[in-house]
């Protein structure tokens, strides 16, 4: 059922809220104990809000008429701040850590009657495309279709759950992929909005200027609503955008003939499965029959400098904003003797897992001084072409289209056998529309193996609108 005909019925008071959201926690304790998609679950907050809205619907409240989200069961990945539930971004540093506050987009989901279901397991501090990366301590979560296989990553519990749970949207992060890349791995559509369109205040920082909050659901009907409802100024935050309010939910169903996609034509070269490459023609196609037209678009930039560019400047401002974690106030058990840079040392050694501890020093080392410019200043040149590059393909073309990622999920055991470089390089379609802030949405276009693939579709700057009609387009030729 469309999240927007499950309102209605909580409206009419055709389903119990209260009881619904019993059954729901209970849906989640129970997928959870076999697929792990949840840090913390927050069962007695959603029973509250159930309560809380029951309430004012049986007063005939009449402010819970026009509410977008009434009832609906809303997951959060563990990086972005909720009021009084553990949040600790999957690292064993911030365990323990309670907000005082709500996220941004948090505030608008409650304001809207979403239900706050819990936090979702992801790479720690979102270091990772497998959320095989999980801070010590921490669960990792299986693929809906195989659980010997990854569901991408770093927003890899929001995206399994968005395929088990129904009457569920669930809020992911993406700094260089992590909303699209797992909702190819699970088969739900994942939309990263424009860099500014959701507010950042709230969300545990990885690399400030790329961090994004999105939504990501089993239809595209449910992604646009949630995005009317996170999207929007917030001076709170320096980097929001101060731009008019969308519909987003106006572009469902809206045509798309005579729109134009790009296809990528470097993005279907050596290296991408031919599985994957036949499925996502496939929803070329289907967007052909629905009346875009398309063309083939040679951009160089992107996919050869992508992955460089993208893990220099996401290490070297991870590196500064981990610089902040200590143990001091939550997260360690170490005792301060001797000195603090002995404390620090040890808290740091024993609370970060791996990959934290390689971007920590990748990016320290390409900040350091005489290093700066030849890394991380020229890689913040480097993502100026890479914008224009875009922005003259967004003089012709209103999407442009590439396999979300190159490969099929693969198996732990895979996985474990990959080097960092390895890791980094499935990235290779996501990292670059992120590095320029760019929308780009995730869409389901069929199974190999019983294994979902994903196309990949870029729009440019404040676009998610044209993401959402193709989208849509797709969804309804299926
Ligand atoms: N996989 C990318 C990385 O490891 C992206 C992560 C993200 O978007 N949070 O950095």
């Amino acid at each position: 059922m469309l999240c927007h005909d499950f309102i209605k019925k909580i409206k009419n008071r055709e389903i119990d809220i209260a009881s619904h959201t019993e059954k729901i926690i209970d849906e989640c304790k129970e997928i959870n104990k076999e697929y792990n998609y949840f840090n913390t679950i927050s069962a007695e907050l959603a029973l509250e809000q159930a309560k809380e809205i029951k309430k004012q619907l049986k007063n005939k409240d009449s402010k819970i008429k026009n509410k977008k989200l009434l009832g609906v069961a809303v997951s959060v990945k563990d990086s972005i701040c909720v009021k009084n539930v553990e949040t600790t971004a999957g690292s064993k540093i911030l365990r323990g850590y309670k907000p005082l506050f709500d996220a941004f987009a948090i505030q608008k989901v409650k304001e809207e009657g979403g239900i706050i279901i819990g936090k979702t397991s992801q790479d720690e501090f979102g270091f990772g495309g497998f959320s095989a990366n999980v801070g010590i301590g921490f669960k990792i979560p299986k693929n809906p279709f195989d659980i010997e296989r990854s569901c991408g990553g770093s927003s890899g519990g929001a995206a399994g759950l968005s395929q088990k749970l129904d009457n569920h949207i669930a809020l992911g992060e993406s700094t260089g992929g992590s909303i699209a890349e797992p909702a190819s791995f699970c088969g739900v559509y994942g939309l990263c909005p424009t860099y500014g369109r959701v507010s950042r205040n709230g969300l545990i920082d990885f690399s400030n200027s790329m961090d994004k909050i999105g939504p990501m659901g089993k239809t595209i009907d449910d992604v646009a609503l949630m995005m009317d409802v996170i999207a929007g100024y917030d001076k709170n935050d320096s980097t929001s955008l101060n731009v008019k309010k969308e519909n987003f939910e106006s572009f469902l169903n809206k045509p798309i003939k005579g729109m134009k996609i790009g296809i990528i034509k470097e993005a279907f070269a050596e290296g991408v499965d031919r599985e994957v490459e036949k499925n996502v023609y496939n929803g070329i196609y289907e967007l052909e029959e629905e009346g875009a037209k398309t063309e083939e678009i040679s951009l160089e930039l992107p996919i050869k400098y992508g992955i460089a560019t993208y893990y220099m400047i996401a290490t070297s401002e991870a590196s500064t904003n981990l610089a902040k974690l200590c143990g001091m106030r939550y997260g360690a058990t170490e005792k301060l003797e001797n000195s603090f840079n002995e404390y620090f040392t040890k808290v740091r050694s024993s609370n970060f897992g791996d990959e934290a501890k390689r971007r920590i020093i990748l990016g320290t080392f390409a900040r350091m001084s005489g290093f700066r410019d030849a890394f991380y200043l020229k890689a913040a040149k480097v993502r100026t072409l890479m914008i224009n590059e875009y922005k003259k393909a967004f003089k012709k073309f209103d999407a442009l289209a590439s396999p979300t990622v190159p490969i099929l999920p693969p198996k732990f055991s895979e996985i474990k056998k990959l080097t960092p470089l390895q890791h980094y390089l499935t990235d290779v379609m996501t990292v670059s529309p992120n590095v320029a802030g760019l929308p780009h949405i995730n869409i389901p276009v069929g199974f190999e193996k019983n294994l979902p693939i994903g196309m990949l579709l870029i729009a440019d700057h404040l676009q998610e609108g044209k993401l959402i009609q193709l989208g849509s387009a797709i969804e309804k030729g299926k």
